[in-house]
């Protein structure tokens, strides 16, 4: 049996790509999903999906921009699960273009998404971990973040806030309450490009995740590993990339 099997974990962002991959493995493994994004039928079909495989699985249209919708999202797993274990904030939007271009829009939306987003989750997450005694907090950043490249400074700048946010958050939880892990994918072959106005930074993103782009399901098996270890054992940062990326 999956040290995952029994575990109630609500992620953002499971609509599609690293989101929907990890809902699908962890209902696999015997997790109870609570599945957080905008899109409804997309939702509504993996739901359907996971519980036709004997998953346990439940859909919750939310905005991460919104806190209230962060709270209605670990709610509904205590209401129809009893606890929350794990929350995945995942959901996240790359709107790439160089500084220059001064995409002020562009910009505020990848802080309200990303950074603001992951922030929500933890309001929400929190008291909750607190009550039970245990919790677990997974955020997907990204080697952006680890390696600074022409179109992504503002991207990797929200990445690396959450990565300092989750830094100074694990050291003042260092009471075994609450683990925190960071994972950075690389090229994931998702839908990720289709957020990126700027028609030249969408064309080179789309053109490298074709050539050499990793399945989401590669990055799903990342996070399984960091749920799945003993309560004493904290995963803190996870880096995973094709082996050709450079
Ligand atoms: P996708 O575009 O496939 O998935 C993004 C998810 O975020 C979707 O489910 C989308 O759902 C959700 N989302 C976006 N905005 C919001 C919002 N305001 N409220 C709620 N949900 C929202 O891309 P990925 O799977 O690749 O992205 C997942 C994470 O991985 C992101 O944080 C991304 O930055 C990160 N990442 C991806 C890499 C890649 O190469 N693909 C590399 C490194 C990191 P909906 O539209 O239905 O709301």
């Amino acid at each position: 049996m999956s040290a995952i099997d029994g575990k109630v974990v609500a992620i953002t962002g499971a609509s599609s790509g690293i989101g929907e991959a990890t809902a699908r493995l962890l209902a696999e493994r015997g997790a109870a999903v609570v599945l957080g994004a905008r899109r409804t039928e997309r939702l509504e079909r993996l739901t359907a999906d996971i519980r036709a495989q004997g998953g346990r699985a439940a859909a919750c249209q939310i905005d991460v921009t919104r806190q209230a919708d962060l709270n209605r999202l670990v709610e509904r797993a205590v209401a129809d699960f009893g606890r929350l274990d794990v929350l995945v904030g995942n959901a996240g939007i790359s709107k790439i273009s160089p500084v220059a271009a001064l995409d002020v829009d562009g910009w505020s939306a990848m802080i309200d998404v990303n950074l603001r987003g992951v922030l929500h989750g933890i309001a929400a997450a929190l008291p909750v971990f607190r009550e039970q005694g245990e919790g677990h907090l997974v955020t997907t950043l990204s080697t952006a973040g680890l390696k600074i490249s022409p179109t992504m400074a503002i991207y990797a700048g929200t990445k690396n806030a959450v990565r300092t946010l989750l830094e100074g958050l694990r050291q003042e939880s260092t009471d075994g309450t609450l683990r925190t892990t960071s994972i950075s994918p690389g090229f994931v072959g998702t839908e990720l490009a289709s957020s990126i106005d700027n028609p030249v930074a969408r064309e080179g993103i789309q053109r490298r995740m074709d050539a050499f782009a990793i399945p989401p399901a590669a990055v799903a098996s990342a996070i399984a590993f960091a749920i799945e270890q003993p309560r004493d054992v904290e995963v803190g940062d996870i880096t995973i990339r094709p082996t050709v990326q450079d």
